[in-house]
């Protein structure tokens, strides 16, 4: 039977959603949507394989309230649309933002597995519940559909201890402190496109930056990822839109103990008023800050550079040298300026950059024929959720 696989990637107001049909070893995406504004302009766009939209459609606030709702409309659309998709959905799977220090890979979802996906809540109290809304969601409207978590810290499991630990007292750690990392699924899927299209860099030392609202670098070495600049949660590492990335702890207690802030209120200034929004006081959108005369925004953009080139540096020299530099996610697949900035910054590992080559959004962005390698590579978390889907139905 033709396994027709949906994959949900759910975010704090949006929905991601690709249905693929497994056709032999490979899937074939028969559609791709987005239901964003989600509790405030809640609008769908829902496109064919080739990128035609289907779908163009706002809704009330109303109607589509939370992310619950939003599967509602996804699933009632995709069952009138069975003969597009090429049939009745099979299986399900999902991107779950926490996997703990257990789940090492996806998983088949069951009464015991979703109990230990919720405890892990107040590891990532903002995500964790928008990835469970779906899942819920579809197991009351479909029980009879296997569904798949497939988690964004499985990829970084591997990380050997010297880059899992904080240098905190060990019964911290044995309670889940460790540096989990996270776009596991993002890193995941670009460690498995880097051979398809080179090759020679199938064992090679890789730094990917996924820069997109949120940012982080990983650094994969034969394939599998040994370290990243996310910790604990996915508020360290490098500056993101909203975010600050590492911040020296101690700030945290000038707010406690100067400012009168709560958990509540860090947590609010953490995840929405610092990285680019904060440092410009204009914008968290790259695009907005490119555009904008004021000093600030420059400051804004120049700080983001700085701190990841210098996280480069830290991740090369973990690697013990770079073979090739990967962009993804939606500054790194767009954002030329951004780009060109990062890679002058690191021209002391050897990388350089065409300028043709970055304005046309080639594959590979290198200057040079030999040397280390700087590469644009789309990221495809969906893709990567239902080939995960798929081999965990399989092996069932
Ligand atoms: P998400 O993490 O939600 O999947 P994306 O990967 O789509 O987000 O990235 C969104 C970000 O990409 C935007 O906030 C914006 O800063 C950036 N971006 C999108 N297009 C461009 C562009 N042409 N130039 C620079 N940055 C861009």
């Amino acid at each position: 039977m033709q396994q027709i696989l949906l994959a949900i990637n759910a975010g704090s107001s949006s929905v991601k959603f690709q249905v693929f049909a497994a056709a032999d070893a490979s899937l074939e995406r028969r559609v791709s949507g987005l239901l964003d504004g989600i509790g405030s302009q809640p609008r769908l766009i829902i496109r064919d394989g080739t990128g035609a939209v289907l779908v163009d459609k706002s809704f009330a606030l109303a109607t589509v309230a939370s992310v619950e709702a939003a599967q509602e409309i996804v699933g009632d659309w995709l069952e009138a649309a069975q003969e597009l998709i090429g049939g009745k959905l099979t299986a399900i799977g999902h991107r779950v933002v926490h996997g703990g220090a257990d789940f090492t890979r996806p998983v088949l979802i069951d009464d015991a597995v979703l109990a230990r996906i919720v405890a892990l809540t107040p590891l990532a109290p903002l995500h964790q519940p928008k990835n469970l809304a779906p899942i819920r969601a579809w197991a009351r409207r479909r029980p009879d559909l296997p569904q798949v978590a497939c988690f964004d810290t499985a990829f970084h499991r591997g990380h050997g201890e010297l880059a899992d630990r904080f240098a905190i007292p060990d019964a911290l750690y044995q309670e889940g402190i460790r540096r989990y990392g996270f776009h596991g699924l993002s890193y995941e899927y670009i460690a498995q496109r880097v051979p398809e299209v080179f090759p020679g860099l199938a064992r090679g030392r890789i730094i990917v930056a996924h820069l997109g609202n949120g940012c982080s670098l990983c650094a994969l070495k034969d394939g599998r990822s040994i370290d990243s600049t996310m910790g604990f949660t996915a508020l360290d590492g490098i500056p993101m839109g909203t975010r600050p990335g590492a911040l020296d702890p101690g700030i945290v207690l000038y707010l406690m103990r100067e400012k009168g802030m709560d958990a509540a209120a860090i947590e609010h200034f953490l995840y929405h008023q610092c990285g680019l929004k904060g440092l410009s006081g204009i914008s968290n959108d790259v695009r907005l800050l490119e555009a904008s005369a004021e000093p600030s925004a420059r400051l804004a953009l120049d700080h983001f550079v700085y701190r990841i080139t210098k996280e480069i540096g830290a991740l090369a020299a973990v690697l013990g040298g770079i073979d090739a530099l990967v962009f993804t996610a939606g500054i790194g697949e767009n954002g030329t300026e951004m780009r060109r900035h990062i890679v002058t910054g690191s021209a002391w590992l050897g990388l350089t950059i065409d300028e043709t080559a970055n304005r046309t959004r080639q594959l590979d962005l290198s200057a040079t024929a030999t040397g280390p390698r700087v590469l644009m590579i789309p990221t495809d978390e969906e893709l990567m959720i239902a080939r995960h889907t798929r081999d965990v139905l399989a092996a069932r």
